[in-house]
């Protein structure tokens, strides 16, 4: 089983049914719908149709923040040579040309200075404003193809919109009653930003995904871990916004610090990028899946790859196929042993405590005596979570009453989820675990497996036993 699990992004190339059963029989474990394209009624159709032929697996809803994209230069790539000049204009839904780029969004082009520079898309594109008179005329500072609507990276100063958006604000309200697992949240930079989004989405059953993409998301990370679910390195935005030489180290600072605090972390962005045309991918791009899955990132995610390529299926096959290499050579017991036993909040509560404290005494009965699964009971999936953390080398079999909490452990690392009938106490919580490994065919009789379970006492229910139990 592949334990580093996979999103893809559904954009035109994936969309229909048949594609969506394909991607997922390829292997896709989280399906990611950007709700930065298109109008809200579509967004939500999409996600009914994608729910409905794939009700198992997690789905992630996209919000893009204060993100300003240029109207489209349609499907054939532009070239913008470095030193040509064109105008930038105002304007929704008109098109942009080699000869001006088309702002969707009123009250921008203001706030320019001469000076600032625009970077278009995931930044191979930038521009400088060289005149701001009547209109504002830029020069092309690093040259490329654009095709689309790529998003616009303007100076910090003029993307400070708090979270939600206005904009953001309607689909959270649109999205409130819709199933899906995860929502990912763009140009998070405070612990206030996600609050500030937990609040209007008045959801508990959903996980809120901060993506860091800004020097204010970085420089405030732990204080977002403590308030986000989970977070995505978003590599398109924090590589604009940083200097790009940094971007593989904020990759593993992200990673590390996410995981040590039981935070799924996505490593996400032209992941596999050549491949949204060509059948084999570079060597670059092998390298960089392989070094994220070595890096400890829980799930690796395909964008334009799988959204806009000529080959949704055969990029997730290739991207199946170089993280069952990587894993091969994870070190396992020395990312564990790294780990300790760590809080899974800077504000930890007593329950996180004894949730930690529970895992961290999971792992190391399991490694001592070299248990064939560990298994987590739980309601919420913190406990599959705060075990995933220390990267067991053995499979983590979640157990849990809870649809919804089946459908996001799917996208948690390492963890197998079973869907069971609620069972009241340890005992039975045991013998389910017992007979859910051998049918899957996961333990024989006289294999040690490790089971954590919780009881009620002291008030609310928190996983604070663990036993190891040979199979009988
Ligand atoms: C990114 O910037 O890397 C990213 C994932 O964000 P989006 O593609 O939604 O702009």
């Amino acid at each position: 089983m592949r334990r580093t699990k996979i999103v893809a992004t559904i954009g035109p190339a994936s969309d229909s049914d048949e594609m969506l059963k394909s991607l997922v029989a390829a292997g896709v474990d989280v399906i990611r719908l950007s709700f930065a394209h298109g109008d809200i009624p579509s967004g939500i159709e999409r996600l009914r149709r994608v729910r409905a032929i794939a009700p198992d697996i997690a789905i992630m809803v996209d919000i893009p923040g204060p993100k300003i994209r240029a109207g489209s230069f349609g499907t054939s790539p532009i070239s913008l040579e470095v030193g040509h000049e064109l105008n930038l204009e105002a304007g929704f839904d008109q098109t942009s040309t080699d000869e001006r780029i088309a702002v969707e969004r009123d009250g921008v082009l203001e706030l320019l200075k001469v000076g600032d520079k625009i970077h278009l898309g995931d930044g191979g594109v930038s521009v400088q404003v060289i005149n701001h008179g009547k209109v504002v005329r830029a020069r092309v500072t690093s040259g490329g193809t654009v095709t689309g609507k790529p998003g616009l990276s303007l100076p910090s100063s003029i993307m400070n919109d708090r979270l939600p958006t206005e904009g953001d604000r309607a689909r959270l309200e649109a999205l409130r009653s819709e199933e899906f697992e995860i929502l990912a949240v763009s140009f998070v930079r405070s612990g206030f930003d996600v609050e500030s989004v937990r609040a209007v989405l008045s959801r508990d059953d959903v996980m809120i995904m901060a993506k860091i993409e800004t020097g204010e998301g970085v420089a405030n990370l732990d204080e977002i871990i403590a308030h986000s679910d989970a977070i995505m390195v978003a590599r398109g935005d924090l590589g604009v916004r940083m200097p790009i030489e940094e971007v593989p180290h904020l990759q593993k600072e992200i990673v590390r610090h996410g995981i040590r605090y039981a935070r799924p972390v996505v490593v996400a962005t032209q992941m596999l990028e050549s491949m949204t045309h060509a059948q084999v991918p570079t060597r670059a791009e092998v390298t960089d899946v392989a070094n994220a899955v070595l890096d400890g990132a829980s799930a690796v995610m395909l964008s334009g790859e799988t959204a806009i390529g000529d080959d949704p299926v055969g990029t997730v096959v290739t991207m199946d196929r170089i993280v069952r290499r990587a894993e091969q050579s994870f070190n396992y017991a020395e990312w564990g042993a790294g780990l300790g036993v760590q809080q899974l909040s800077a504000s930890s509560t007593q329950a996180t405590r004894v949730t930690a404290a529970i895992t961290g005494a999971a792992w190391r009965a399991a490694m001592e005596e070299k248990a064939v699964a560990i298994v987590a009971c739980t309601r919420s999936g913190l406990t599959a979570r705060a075990i995933s953390r220390f990267r067991p080398p053995m499979p983590i079999v979640a157990i849990t009453p809870s649809h919804a909490t089946a459908r996001q452990l799917h996208g948690s690392w390492g963890v197998q989820e079973v869907f069971i009938s609620p069972v009241s106490d340890i005992d039975g919580l045991c013998e389910v675990a017992i007979r859910e490994l051998k049918r899957n065919g996961m333990a024989r009789a006289g294999d040690p497996i490790v089971i954590m379970a919780g009881s009620a006492s002291g008030g609310a229910a928190v996983t604070d036993t663990v036993r190891m139990l040979i199979v009988p």
